[in-house]
């Protein structure tokens, strides 16, 4: 297939897997265009029209044209100046990379990532909590991330792969939203009562499997576990999985949780000292499934449902572990 392709058969799975559904993100295009539409003519120019009809501005064609063939990709959770010399290297042994895919953001992408945080307010909006104070204690924590991107150099990667003539991408909600749609749906299907059933489902997964070996694996915060017998023993109430939306969120979500909605269990890739003591202090379970293997979770998904009926070979690097699904 065409990189174009590609990519749009990408955005298209993410958007299937969004957790505020087609009508929530064709809300939020809708708000785009009247942003968009609202500039001043001299002003149009410096706006990204990508904007437009692709929600997700840490997802992004970073170099390459639209016509490129794309039959190899190499794959990595972070694609660096390294992994890119890598992809390099791999070719002059003679083996194909067509396009290099990073998870975490880079150029344009990275330095936009703070706007993929809005849809964490539509998130919490859906379990319960007012959209106004959603909102609200979201605000603070967007433009702390949009600051902390300012000091990093953010296009260093995409100058590399345009001097490597290497055509590359990087995807990052639109595969974060497959791996939180499909534990979300997993643990609501079963029916989780107790931590002991969560870490089961979770370990379940081959991704979290391979992890443990690396000592990368699962981590259960927020309560004392002293035994396999307390797991099975501490009720999880509703569970929640947090694992899309850019990046953690604000650490006051976990007190609007407790007070209103019936989330007992946080389910994250990752989680900051002080956002593990506001959950402490607000009685919710966290449940840190580790950081690597839910990228390689939710890569392993976009790519199942992008490649479902074409073969496209994967090289992984970078953290992650190509494990296939269909
Ligand atoms: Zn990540």
């Amino acid at each position: 297939m065409k990189l174009r392709e590609f990519f749009d058969r990408a955005l298209a799975v993410g958007r299937a897997n969004d957790p505020r559904g087609e009508d929530g993100i064709l809300a939020y295009l809708a708000k785009e265009r009247r942003t968009y539409e609202a500039l001043a003519e001299d002003a149009k120019g410096d706006f990204d029209v990508d904007r437009l009809n692709n929600p997700y501005h840490d997802t992004r064609i970073l170099n390459g044209a639209d016509d490129v063939d794309v039959k190899a990709i190499m794959v990595g959770i972070d694609f660096e100046v390294g992994e890119l010399v890598l992809a390099d290297r791999l070719r002059e042994r003679g083996a194909q990379v067509d396009l290099c895919v990073a998870h975490h953001p880079e150029g344009y992408a990275l330095a936009n990532l703070y706007r993929v945080m809005e849809m964490q307010a539509d998130v919490l909006a859906k379990l319960g909590i007012p959209i106004t104070v959603a909102e609200g204690i979201l605000d603070p924590r967007l433009h702390e991330v949009k600051r902390r991107v300012l000091v990093q150099n953010h296009t260093r990667a995409v100058d590399a792969a345009k001097l490597l003539g290497l055509p590359f991408a990087c995807l990052h909600t639109v595969a974060d939203n497959c791996v939180t749609k499909y534990l979300q749906d997993l643990f609501d299907r079963e029916g989780v009562e107790t931590l002991a059933d969560v870490v089961a489902l979770l370990k379940a997964q081959p991704e979290y499997a391979e992890a443990k070996l690396h000592g990368s694996g699962l981590q259960i915060l927020a309560r004392s576990i002293k035994s396999e017998y307390n797991t099975a023993r501490i009720r999880v109430g509703e569970v929640f999985v947090d694992m899309t939306g850019g990046t953690g969120g604000s650490k006051w979500m976990f007190e609007k949780l407790a007070t209103n909605t019936n989330v007992g269990t946080f389910v994250g890739m990752h989680v900051s000292e002080e956002n593990l003591k506001i959950a402490k202090d607000n009685h919710i379970n966290v449940v840190i499934a580790g950081h690597a293997p839910s990228d390689s979770l939710g890569l392993n998904l976009l790519l199942d449902g992008v490649t479902a009926d074409e073969k496209l070979e994967v090289t992984a690097c970078s953290g992650y572990e190509r494990v296939k699904r269909s």
